[in-house]
């Protein structure tokens, strides 16, 4: 007995040209018409090709998979319930964006597809130049060209039909992503479903999902028979994330997710599409005409982000804006007001308590105090990129900078936490910048950039950095300051590439970038969003940070030097200061810093400067501070007040050449250990955390030792 013949369906808007490829391809003679609407029963018929008699349907001519007219309900219950071997999607090259929006949600059923772009000839009178093999890479589906009226493409279609049917295995179209955050919440949804119903057969269920939070009709009631008594669960997801997407929006769902669609569909033709000769823009389109242009656009991007800093800096610590008791303040001046506030109130148990005074006013008011200062700087530095994120110009970022990038193995839209992790200058975090690597959807591209991401110049080695700049290189700040940030950038790009060559090999993914129309910025969403992420920031310093630091703290003070040693060669009690050099290296942290000395001599760091480094593992906040207290006990008489710019600059066993290597050094080393940790979340394996922490400080101290050494022979 034969086999049943395989099936081809035929999908597009009306008047795409369905009707003329259905007689092309089956030799019948149907109605072609060119107003819509007649074909509105699905016809069918026979097509010989390679592999054999295969059935045709022509299906009727829809915008929309949404199933809100009789037509739409036809396409859709063809593809899902007869499932044809293959769907082609024929399309209108010169209406492509308008035409894709059916294309994309055809995709979201995710069929064995092939793309038909018909009417190519009014295309290219139009002006427009499509580029196929983007396109196809893009979409994740074969497409062809086609000037149906003429037979021209036919054959070659035919042939693409024959290949796909005779392939074995699936291989489904791209995923469609809705960005942040509703993708987010789909996958909640989908979740949710997968759990509650298990297999969901011939239905996606993340194509369930996003119908389910469109509140479409009929797959809620299909949903409720599949579920059964778990429906309660899934409506109950669905409401939330539906919720969740309106409130951050402030727009109805349906709506939002039919602009991304668009959004998506924009994406595709912005990337594939060049316009030769005149075509109409709209407003939006005229906007991206400068903003992405190839000289204005990395201007603006410049421009853009000098606003933000500048902003960010005045607003948060510069200018004092805020009305206080004494007068005005700066938000950060307030938060340290307090923390000095509160030393103040713990001073009188120095004599008493000298021990927990100890405790209390270096390890939890100075270490969670200096971390907590920077939570105004933080805040409004989200708030303004979500303003940035918000009104569209962040895509256009990623757009503008994805050629550049991709020469390094990344990917346009790595720069975004690149730019949180202080790659526009300095003062980011890598902790947020890791997370925001979710904006990556292949794997790949989103561990390379998040292993590259602690090598940008975050908050806290710029203490470091302007420390030691103060007392090496006084007339040369600006130009140091910049050395430091181009240095970062060029190991970062270049290990980029290492990790993409060799260590997370694979292809690199194309990817559309969602190019939203500009809108007016939800301020409530965005204020809501930057809460959220300096809560984060708050949770790290009043739990890890206050940990290490109470750990830096015990290191430094214990074990106690025993009273027996407590003298000189002579038998004489010894001075305060050589007391205190010598409790500190007799302490846990004063050995390994003497362990270290061996090795990190190489690079021109003593003993001392290890122990700062060590600490500054685990929060790269705890470096300067480490350093003073470390060299004041160590060096300096009581009473004057001590400045560690200043000492270091007199100190005849330091240098520019070794300032320069721990500059370096810091820069470069293991990320801190509250990177570390979300590294570990976000990878899902401890493997990438460890290989980060092992690679980068390999680098920093071959770097350094370099360095130092030839920095020496030079500089004699
Ligand atoms: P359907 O409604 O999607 O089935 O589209 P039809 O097959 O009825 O075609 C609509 C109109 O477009 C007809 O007048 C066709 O002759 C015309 N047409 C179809 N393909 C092409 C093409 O490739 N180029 C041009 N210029 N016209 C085409
Ligand atoms: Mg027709």
């Amino acid at each position: 007995m034969p086999l049943p013949p395989k099936t081809i369906a035929l999908a597009g808007n009306p008047n795409a040209g369905k009707t003329s490829i259905f007689n092309e391809m089956t030799g019948s003679a149907q109605q072609v018409s060119n107003y819509p609407g007649v074909t509105v029963e699905r016809k069918e018929g026979m097509m010989r090709c390679g592999c054999g008699r295969v059935r045709v349907i022509d299906l009727p001519g829809t915008y929309s998979l949404s199933a809100y007219s009789p037509e739409e309900v036809i396409a859709r219950d063809v593809i899902i319930n007869d499932q044809p071997d293959l769907v082609v999607n024929i399309i209108d090259a010169s209406n492509l964006e308008r035409n894709l929006y059916l294309t994309i949600q055809l995709m979201e059923l995710r069929p064995e597809m092939i793309l038909v772009l018909n009417m190519i000839d009014r295309a290219e009178k139009n002006g427009l130049a499509i580029d196929i093999e983007k396109m196809s890479k893009l979409l994740g589906v074969g497409v062809v060209t086609t000037i149906a009226n003429r037979s021209e493409g036919i054959k070659k279609l035919v042939c693409q039909c024959d290949q796909a049917m005779n392939q074995t295995g699936h291989t489904p179209p791209a995923l469609i992503t809705y960005g942040h955050p509703i993708d987010e919440v789909i996958g909640r949804v989908q979740a949710v479903i997968e759990s509650a119903i298990g297999n969901t057969g011939r239905y996606q269920s993340r194509w369930l999902a996003v119908k389910l939070i469109e509140g479409e009709d009929q797959v809620i009631r299909l949903v409720q028979t599949m579920a059964r008594e778990h429906y309660g669960e899934i409506n109950q997801a669905v409401n939330r994330a539906a919720k969740h997407i309106e409130d951050h929006f402030n727009d109805d769902v349906a709506s939002i997710i039919a602009e991304r669609r668009f959004g998506f569909a924009a994406g595709v033709v912005r990337e594939c599409v060049t316009l030769r000769g005149q075509a109409r823009q709209q407003a939006t389109d005229q906007i991206d005409e400068i903003v992405c242009h190839k000289v204005f656009g990395p201007l603006i991007l410049v421009a853009a982000v000098t606003a933000l800093f500048f902003a960010v800096f005045k607003l948060s610590d510069e200018w004092r804006w805020i009305p206080w008791l004494s007068g005005m303040v700066s938000p950060t001046g307030l938060v340290e007001m307090f923390f000095g506030w509160l030393s103040g109130l713990i001073a009188p148990m120095a004599q008493s308590m000298p021990t927990l005074h100890s405790i209390l006013d270096d390890a939890v008011i100075g270490g969670v105090g200096g971390v907590l200062g920077f939570v105004p700087l933080i805040f409004i530095m989200f708030f303004f990129i979500g303003i940035l994120e918000d009104c569209g110009y962040v895509a256009r970022v990623a757009f503008i900078m994805d050629r550049i990038l991709r020469i390094f193995g990344l990917q346009g839209k790595s720069i975004l936490p690149m730019i949180v992790a202080g790659g526009l200058g300095a003062g980011g975090c890598a902790v947020p910048a890791v997370m925001a690597t979710r904006i990556l959807r292949d794997e790949k591209d989103r561990l390379i950039t998040m292993l590259v991401v602690p090598f940008m110049n975050c908050g806290a080695k710029l203490p470091v950095f302007a420390m030691l700049i103060a007392a090496f290189f006084p007339h040369a700040r600006t130009r140091a300051m910049l050395g430091l940030w181009v240095l970062s950038w060029v190991v970062a790009l270049i290990c980029a590439l290492i990790l993409r060559k060799w260590v997370i090999k694979g292809e690199q993914t194309p990817f559309v970038m969602e190019l939203p129309s500009y809108h007016i910025p939800m301020v409530k969403g965005v204020l809501r969003h930057s809460i959220e992420r300096t809560w984060l920031y708050i949770k790290k310093a009043g739990t890890i940070i206050l940990a290490v630091n109470l750990l830096v703290w015990a290191a430094m003070s214990f074990p106690k030097l025993p009273q027996e040693q407590a003298v000189n060669d002579l038998g004489q009690p010894l001075a305060a200061v050589e007391l205190a050099e010598k409790e500190l290296g007799y302490s846990f942290a004063g050995r390994i810093g003497h362990a270290l000395e061996p090795l990190s001599e190489w690079a021109g760091f003593d003993w001392r400067t290890n122990i700062a480094l060590a600490s500054g593992f685990a929060a790269k906040e705890l470096i300067v501070s480490a350093m003073g207290t470390v060299y004041s006990i160590s060096e300096q008489g009581e009473g004057e007040p001590f400045n560690l710019s200043q000492h270091l600059a007199e100190s005849p066993q330091w240098g520019p050449v070794r300032a320069f290597a721990l500059m370096v050094f810091v820069m470069l080393y293991a990320p801190c250990l509250a990177t570390v940790a979300v590294i570990r979340r976000e990878s899902n394996s401890w493997k990438w955390p460890a290989f980060s922490v092992f690679w980068s400080t390999f680098l920093a101290f071959v770097l350094a030792v370099v360095i130092y050494q030839l920095g020496n022979i030079v500089i004699p």
